[in-house]
């Protein structure tokens, strides 16, 4: 890179859309649960534009918009009304969508984000904390959908009046990453309060980075252009990057950007003009006839702002501070709700004292992620299995107080998980209870020095990695049962012993 490169700013705002996963739609009765379903199966005269039929507000859709409303840090409007946007295209029967313009509901937030260079190896302990203002987060209808196949173009109205959430930030992301951030953040925050899937490939959360370029240390904003067609968080990320790239080339050429709405060519990794631009354009809004104001009072908020859950972000502070784990464990651990809800029932579960939440975080991280992902469970679904937080607390205090050793313990959490058995009875079932009998210990030991004189006299000239090879052959004696401290310091004396 050489020094000029360094001479732009890139700012970026971005529109993203949610759909509201309710059973419901938006303003009819028919299921709004329609991916995969046969084409127009979903449909009603509401959903279809006939004339005369009339809309009726999803409450719960409301309150899913109040929730996420919330979760940014927004105002909530106590009055709002619906809106007509009027235009014309072949996947919006009615011809006009019914949105909110004047007063979205939720308005004036904001979230903070974890900034990660994940390209750096070290990517977990090092985030740039960033305030993201959201301008507004508004609910409306989703349009039906185009399908073009040669010659013909088909259309599908399941999705046409699924509710859909579109948020709008201010202009202040500054890259790439931050853009990635922010996006991955509201993702997990929409899957934290249960209201959507935002599942990008099926298209439950779509995402319009508008952004420009400016000098740096200037405070205007430039011309910019809006980026469409992108369906994954890596495709966001790459195509900003690469219209960082080239309208940095324009501008240090001396050449200006045009206003434009560009597309993303996933195989090419390229974008392209989808639009140039035009006129702005009239959607001539105006208050929809057929639906009343939308009223929220206080009791109603309250209500919903208690089903509200401590989010991600939020809990990784946390962890962090009141359990001492990395930052690293902090994000693995609340990736998902599920996951972050049942390791804090483990915690929850342990008698206070040092080391203990860590120690439930290293068994959730290695042992229940190794048994869900060989299952196939995934980690949303964790409360499928049928072991419960408390019987690791238990299994956990079963090593600590020494009744079995930590290699016994991975093979009792394993029945555990197909059983649902307390640990304490797969032990005493088993006989798995942990060898501590010194005169046991002593007379396995004595035994593996006496056949293996040669590793013997190899650790006596200072070969510690053979010790390691004895101190196996001694656990396998106990079948694995052994008490592990107890082996190695009587295993040190025997050897001493052989010493000439
Ligand atoms: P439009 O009317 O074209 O949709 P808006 O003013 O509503 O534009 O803004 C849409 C999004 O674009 C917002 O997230 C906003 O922060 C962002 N934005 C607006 N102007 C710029 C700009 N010059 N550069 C980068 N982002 C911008
Ligand atoms: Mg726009
Ligand atoms: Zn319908």
């Amino acid at each position: 890179m050489t020094e000029h490169e360094t001479d732009y700013e890139v700012v970026i705002g971005m529109e993203t859309h949610i759909e509201l996963d309710t059973a419901s739609k938006m303003f009819c009765a028919c299921s709004a649960q329609c991916f995969g379903a046969e084409p127009n199966t979903h449909v009603c005269p509401v959903c279809l534009g006939m004339p005369g039929a009339l809309p009726v507000i999803n409450r719960r859709a409301v309150e899913y918009a109040m929730m996420v409303g919330l979760a940014l840090n927004c105002q909530i409007a106590r009055f709002t009304f619906w809106e007509r946007k009027s235009y014309w295209y072949p996947d919006l029967p009615k011809g006009y969508q019914i949105s909110q313009y004047q007063y979205p509901l939720c308005y004036d937030g904001w979230i903070d984000v974890d900034v990660r260079d994940v390209a750096s190896g070290t990517w977990q302990e090092h985030a740039e904390r960033r305030r993201i203002r959201i301008r507004r987060a508004h609910l409306e209808e989703d349009t039906g959908k185009l399908t073009h196949i040669g010659n013909f173009s088909y259309v599908d109205y399941n999705r046409s009046g699924v509710p859909l959430l579109e948020i709008v930030t201010e202009p202040d992301l500054r890259s790439a990453n931050e853009a990635y951030a922010y996006l991955s953040a509201l993702q997990q925050i929409v899957r934290y309060l249960g209201v959507g899937t935002a599942d990008m490939e099926k298209g439950a959360m779509r995402c319009e980075p508008n952004m420009s370029l400016r000098p740096k240390g200037s405070h205007e904003l430039g011309v910019k252009v809006e980026i469409k067609n992108l369906n994954s968080l890596r495709a966001v990320r790459d195509a900003i990057a690469y219209e960082i790239e080239r309208q940095t080339r324009i501008l240090r050429s001396g050449g200006s950007i045009q206003q434009v709405t560009l597309g993303w060519d996933e195989a090419r990794g390229v974008t392209y003009i989808q639009r140039e631009k035009e006129s702005a354009h009239d959607y001539r809004y105006f208050p929809e006839p057929d639906l009343p104001p939308l009223q929220v009072d206080e009791a109603w908020l309250a209500e919903v702002r208690a089903r509200v859950p401590e989010l991600a972000l939020a809990r990784q502070d946390r962890y962090r501070r009141d359990f001492g784990l990395s930052a690293y464990d902090a994000v693995v651990l609340t990736a998902d709700r599920a996951v972050a809800d049942w390791f804090e029932a483990v915690v929850a579960a342990l008698p206070n004292g040092p080391g203990r939440a860590k120690a439930a975080a290293n068994w959730v991280q290695s042992e229940l992620f190794r048994v869900m992902k060989s299952r196939g469970i995934p980690n949303s679904a964790v409360h499928t299995l049928p072991v419960k937080p408390a019987q690791l607390a238990e299994l956990i205090m079963m090593v600590e107080r020494g009744v079995i050793n930590h290699h016994t313990a991975k093979h009792v959490f394993e029945a555990m998980c197909d059983s649902g058995a307390d640990p304490q009875c797969i032990v005493e079932e088993r006989g798995l209870a942990q060898v501590s009998d010194a005169a046991a210990l002593r007379d396995v030991v004595e035994a593996v020095v006496a056949a293996h004189p040669q590793q013997v006299q190899q650790v006596l000239a200072g070969q510690e990695k053979v010790f390691g090879f004895l101190v196996g052959q001694a656990m396998k004696a106990t079948r694995g049962k052994g008490n592990a401290q107890m082996i190695h310091a009587l295993l040190r004396e025997a050897i001493e012993r052989q010493r000439a």
